[in-house]
């Protein structure tokens, strides 16, 4: 929008005549605008008729229709003469009108709101970001948007994109690609529509390329697996294993929920007498290093890698997994090892590692591994009597 601001070259009859233009149609639209916000304000002739939430809706909608005409008619001058001064800039000129319309139908507001805004209104939009670059298929992103003051009356918005067959952009912002390309999405303040922000939106063909992030392959196609930071997440789901390692220098350290769950859980067991502790909880990048070693030495590494994993690949790692009394065979068949087997689901935990599924998980069955998802996906997990390899469609194996 500035843009327009900007150009200033000399003037010529057809640009003045059209610039009038611009200003009758502007006003114009300024007008339907103004009616349409003084007949909001009426009383519904019929009560009940209309509840507050439908009419916002309307009168939102309505300020977005006269908008997009003055926006049309930006592009159409812009294109067709490619010249204007700044007193006739197309844009300047709508959204000037469009402020006084707005102003004048919320308060008995000054004609300008330029040089002296009404108390309440937004002065400034600041987004979390301004650029983004987008895949073909990919979710939709949204910035999210801080309007100033903090105390302005009308923080409603108005959401634009410059090209609808490169990315759309709904009435909360959230920006969807469409085909390769770039547009632009401006965001702007429907009580001061001088007051706007934009993000420069890069569309690319579809993702079909794996991407490969500090060890972690994600395969072709998947767009619900997400590499943030090194670390991979399914469907919002922290991985850890043999395919998808953790960075070196994550180290979270025990998560806070992942304990109260536990104590929660251990509380439930110990009401039937039995007993449960955390024997391993957290383990770092550099203590996994050195147990790993220490197994490879003892047992040989192929025998190791069914018990242990190698650094970055320790589910402990992720400060979400515990071994439960004790990491090690005879805790199989234990009162504690089917009560837990039984029930962790219900505080938010499942068995990481079943009998059976070592070709799936990369591990042998651990009956005293417990890996904290919450509530709300353990249930699910357990309920499907799969794996989080098998529920999710993800593989466990080194790559070498
Ligand atoms: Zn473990």
């Amino acid at each position: 929008m500035a843009v327009h601001h900007k150009r200033k070259k000399k003037q010529s009859v057809p640009v003045v005549m059209f610039g009038v233009l611009a200003l009758a149609l502007a006003a114009l639209g300024a007008a339907i605008f103004l009616l349409v916000r003084l007949s909001r304000k009426e009383p519904a002739a019929v009560p009940g008729t209309m509840t507050p939430q439908v009419a916002e809706q309307t009168a939102v909608s309505s300020a977005t229709e006269v908008t997009a005409t003055a926006t049309v008619f930006t592009a159409t001058a812009d294109s067709s003469t490619a010249v204007s001064s700044e007193s006739t800039a197309p844009g300047a000129v709508s959204s000037e009108a469009l402020t006084t319309a707005s102003a004048a139908a919320s308060s008995a507001a000054p004609a300008s709101a330029a040089t002296t805004a009404p108390a309440g209104t937004v002065t400034g939009i600041t987004l979390t970001f301004y650029s983004t670059v987008l895949h073909v298929g990919d979710k939709p992103v949204m910035p999210i948007v801080t309007m100033s003051p903090a105390n302005a009356s009308n923080k409603q918005e108005i959401w634009q994109s410059s090209n609808k067959a490169v990315a759309t952009v709904d009435s909360l912002g959230s920006i969807t690609p469409v085909a390769p390309g770039e547009c632009t999405v401006t965001v702007t303040s429907v009580s001061n529509p001088a007051v706007s922000a934009e993000v420069k939106v890069t569309v690319k063909g579809a993702d079909t390329q794996p991407q490969t992030t500090e060890g972690s392959t994600v395969p072709a196609g998947r767009s619900d697996i997400q590499v943030i930071n090194g670390i991979t997440y399914v469907q919002g789901v922290m991985i850890a294993n043999k395919s998808y390692p953790l960075p070196a220098d994550y180290n979270p350290g025990l998560d806070a929920n992942a304990l109260a769950a536990f104590n929660e859980m251990a509380a439930a067991a110990s009401k039937e007498g039995l007993k449960l502790t955390i024997c391993s909880g957290f383990r770092s990048y550099d203590v996994q290093k050195t147990l790993y070693n220490n197994y490879c030495n003892r047992d040989g590494k192929a025998a190791a890698d069914r018990f242990s994993a190698r650094p970055g690949h320790s589910e402990h790692q992720t400060g979400l997994a515990m071994d439960i009394n004790y990491a090690g065979d005879s805790f199989n068949n234990t009162p504690e090892a089917k009560w837990l087997a039984d029930n962790c689901w219900k505080y938010g935990f499942i068995i990481r590692y079943p009998e059976g599924k070592e070709s799936i998980t990369g591990y042998k069955y651990e009956s005293w591994h417990v890996r904290y998802l919450g509530k709300d996906w353990s249930k699910t997990i357990y309920e499907s009597g799969l794996t989080l390899e098998e529920y999710f469609g993800i593989d466990s194996k080194y790559a070498g």
